[in-house]
């Protein structure tokens, strides 16, 4: 078996050695821009050139080094029916969880005015959260956006949560399709995005959207920058319709310089690091799934080709 690795790291040994070290009988080869046909198996891909899918015909699975597989599937040259696998949490849910706590507690309870206090050394104590004021709703409710809401339903937080399909998480209000969108929007003040990017959530955070969400409401992003109309998103700030917004990932990234986000002084900013891929638990995660769909096991993960998700 061949196991080819396509990403752009500047040092694929990274990758390669350990992922060798799990697929001892398999032969792990970094993928050369220049090389020939190697005849893999299975391709393990971040962004592949479509070089990729003409020197290898013969590939029965790509495994993307990323939850989110929209850019893979919008490359036009992407083989439609091959079969592509993406990253089950791998350790990003426990990371976005924690992102997504600490941005609603930071603002929930108004921890920027104690920054601002202490610069001032001024001891001043404001009145305490109360939680029912800050309904928090999950668009999505896959690997990552049911960790976000089970940690802050274990808060205490109310917490309703978004869907496809219909879901039960013990503690948060489920909702799910279009058509119960807006009762789940009625249910939020703090909107955390953690869709997938597909044909059907693509600019689904709009003006009609956030002029749907409970007043002084809160807009956390972390799914991904195309879910979001910016301009909808500074009319709502503007307006007062949302208070704050916590945006990790954008249409353009990086960012670019004269991006009104980057300004505003109701909007943080930060680089697509909400939830990091964790390498030791990727290689883990894929060899085993290697491992498995050689041997004709089923694998989970599999993405929905007509979903896109
Ligand atoms: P999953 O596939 O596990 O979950 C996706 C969820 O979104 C499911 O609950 C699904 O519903 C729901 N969903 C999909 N389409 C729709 C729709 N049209 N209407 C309503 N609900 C919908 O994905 P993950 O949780 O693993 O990841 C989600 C996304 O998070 C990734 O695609 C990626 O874009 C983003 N991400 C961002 C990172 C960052 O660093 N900022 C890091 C990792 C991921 P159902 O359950 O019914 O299928």
């Amino acid at each position: 078996m061949k196991v080819l690795f396509v990403a752009g790291d500047p040092k694929p040994e990274r990758w390669t050695r350990p992922i060798q070290e799990h697929l001892p009988d398999a032969e792990v080869i970094a993928w050369d821009p220049n090389g020939g046909t190697v005849n893999a198996d299975y391709a393990i891909v971040w962004q592949p050139p479509a070089a990729l899918f003409e020197r290898e015909p013969g590939l029965k699975a790509v495994f993307n080094l990323g939850a989110g597989v929209d850019g893979l599937m919008a490359l036009p040259y992407l083989p439609p029916e091959l079969t592509v696998v993406r990253l089950e949490d791998a350790g990003m849910s426990a990371q976005m969880a924690e992102y997504v706590l600490h941005q609603v507690v930071d603002i929930s309870r108004g921890m920027a005015r104690y920054r601002d206090q202490q610069a001032e050394a001024r001891w001043q104590i404001h009145r305490p959260t109360q939680r029912h004021q800050w309904p928090v709703g999950a668009m999505g409710l896959g690997q990552i956006g049911q960790r976000v809401a089970r940690t802050l339903a274990a808060l205490d937080y109310p917490v309703s949560g978004w869907s496809r399909g219909a879901h039960q998480l013990e503690g948060v209000t489920t909702y799910a399709g279009t058509e119960d969108l807006d009762r789940f929007l009625g249910a939020t003040r703090v909107l955390v995005n953690t869709l997938p990017l597909t044909e059907q959530t693509r600019d689904l955070i709009d003006r009609r959207l956030l002029g749907k969400l409970q007043a002084d409401a809160v807009v956390i992003n972390v799914g991904r920058g195309e879910h979001l109309v910016d301009q909808d998103l500074l009319q709502a700030l503007d307006d007062g319709r949302v208070s704050h917004a916590v945006l990790d990932v954008f249409r353009q990234e990086p960012l670019p310089a004269e991006h009104p986000f980057w300004r505003h002084p109701s909007v943080t900013i930060t680089p697509h690091v909400s939830a990091r891929t964790l390498r030791d638990t990727t290689i883990e995660q894929i060899s085993t799934k290697i491992r498995d769909h050689a041997a004709g096991r089923a694998i989970s993960g599999v993405v929905d080709r007509s979903r896109g998700y």
